[in-house]
């Protein structure tokens, strides 16, 4: 899977990617990531890449030709897709995170700032998509948020470090899964109170263990 990500901050995203899952994936060549600069493209004397709104308003709009030709230079695969990040947009879900996984190999992403885009930018899109109902400063954590949710799912990311079958938000819009707890089987609190893990849990007993999981499990 391959993921462009275009923006006009691109360094947020080095410390991110250069961690954990998404760094390993990388580094398993399963995941190939882009992060594309806007402001390299723009083509007036101050590398500017937003003004004033035509008609008047508050703010600053990013400004179509920038983003064009950004979007110009980046190679297309056979199976793209190409997202905007946009508060008003479809709201992204796992089931989508499921759909693109598997039916894409190149996912694009443009992040907004500031008023966001001009309205031409969106010639550009196959799809806008909101990561909730509220407003960010910027599409960077929504682009961060769909990379890491595809990537979780590509074939051989997570192996025995997690298991993808056991999550949350599987198979439907359903939230499940059982409580879990670590050493030690009794946390003693600063008032004295003892926090203990369920003693079914340590007792190696896996029919009882699993009965117990069922039957504590977390819906939301
Ligand atoms: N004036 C815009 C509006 O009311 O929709 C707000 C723009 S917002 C401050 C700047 C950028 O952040 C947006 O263009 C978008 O790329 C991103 N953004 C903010 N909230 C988002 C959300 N919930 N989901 C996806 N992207 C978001």
């Amino acid at each position: 899977m391959r993921f462009d990500i275009v923006t006009i901050f691109p360094e947020i995203f080095d410390s991110y990617f250069g961690e954990s899952i998404i760094k390993i994936a990388q580094e398993k060549e399963k995941i190939d990531i882009h992060v594309h600069d806007v402001r390299e493209f723009a083509k007036n004397k101050h590398k500017k890449v937003d003004d004033t709104p035509y008609g008047g308003g508050p703010g600053m709009i990013l400004m179509v030709q920038p983003f064009y030709d950004c979007m110009k230079s980046i190679p297309r695969l056979k199976h793209s897709r190409v997202l905007m990040m946009d508060p008003a947009g479809t709201e992204y879900s796992q089931p989508m995170a499921q759909q693109y996984s598997k039916e894409y190999d190149q996912i694009i992403m443009l992040c907004g700032r500031y008023e966001g885009f001009d309205e031409r930018i969106y010639n550009l899109v196959d799809e806008r998509i909101s990561i909730g109902k509220y407003v960010l400063s910027g599409g960077e954590i929504p682009a961060m948020i769909i990379t890491e949710t595809i990537t979780r799912l590509l074939p051989g990311v997570l192996g025995d470090i997690e298991s993808v079958k056991e999550e949350t938000y599987t198979g439907d819009l359903e939230y499940k899964e059982h409580p879990q707890y670590t050493k030690p089987s009794t946390f003693i609190t600063d008032e004295g109170e003892e926090w203990n893990a369920p003693d079914v849990l340590l007792s190696g007993n896996h029919a009882e263990i699993n009965k117990w999981r069922e039957e504590n499990e977390k819906r939301g």
